[in-house]
C-alpha cells in the first residue's frame, strides 16, 4: 500500500495532466482572440466567414474545467474573495492583466453597443465591428480561464478547504477556524 503522501501527490499530478491541455487551449484561444481583436480594430474582415465563431464555442471548452476546479472554492465566501483564492497561484502580472482585460472588455463592449450594425449586415460573415465587440470578451474569458487553470496547476494547495484539528471545514483562505478559532499556518504561495 502506498503511503498517503505519495497517493496525494499522484492525484495532483494526474489532475494536472488532465488540466494542462485545457490551459494550453485557453492560451491558444487567447492568442487567436487577440489577433481577431487587432484585425477588427484595423477594420480588416477576418477570412473564413463564420469560422471566427469557433472562438465563441472554444470558451465553453476551457470554462468547463475552470468552473469545475473553482467549485470547491466558490462555495465559501463571496465572489471577490473566491477570485482572490482562485488566482492565488498566478504571478502578479497575470492577475493585473486579467483585471485590465476585464475593464477593457466593458469599455470595448459599450463602444460596440454605441455603433452596432443592424442584423442584415451579418449575412456575409462577421463584419470587423461585430468581431471587435465580441473579441473583447473572448480575450477576457480565455485569459481568466487560463489564469484559473494556471493557478490550480501551480498552487493546488490554495484550492483545498482547510480543516482544523477538531475536524471543522473552512474556506481555503481562512486564517482561523470560524467554529473553534484555531489559527491556521499560512499556506505557501508559489510566486
Ligand atoms: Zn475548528
Amino acid at each position: 500500500m502506498m503511503p498517503r503522501r505519495s497517493t496525494l501527490a499522484l492525484g495532483v499530478s494526474l489532475l494536472n495532466a488532465a488540466l494542462i491541455p485545457f490551459m494550453l487551449l485557453a492560451a491558444m484561444g487567447f492568442l487567436l482572440s487577440v489577433s481577431a481583436h487587432i484585425l477588427s480594430l484595423l477594420g480588416i474582415q477576418i477570412p473564413g466567414g463564420n469560422a471566427v465563431m469557433g472562438l465563441h464555442i472554444g470558451i465553453l471548452a476551457v470554462w468547463l474545467p475552470a468552473v469545475l476546479v473553482s467549485r470547491p472554492v466558490a462555495k465559501f465566501g463571496n465572489r471577490w474573495g473566491s477570485l482572490k483564492i482562485l488566482l492565488g497561484g498566478c504571478p502578479r502580472w497575470m492577475i493585473y492583466g486579467v483585471m485590465a482585460l476585464f475593464i477593457y472588455a466593458i469599455v470595448n463592449f459599450l463602444v460596440f453597443m454605441g455603433n452596432a450594425p443592424n442584423q442584415s449586415h451579418l449575412d456575409a460573415g462577421w463584419p470587423p465591428s461585430v468581431v471587435r465587440g465580441f473579441s473583447g470578451h473572448w480575450m477576457l474569458f480565455y485569459a481568466a480561464a487560463f489564469s484559473i487553470l494556471y493557478s490550480r496547476i501551480h498552487a493546488p494547495q490554495l484550492f483545498a478547504p482547510r480543516k482544523c484539528p477538531a475536524g471543522h471545514t473552512s474556506s481555503p483562505s481562512a486564517r482561523f477556524c470560524p467554529e473553534c478559532g484555531f489559527a491556521f499556518q499560512e499556506r505557501p504561495r508559489n510566486t
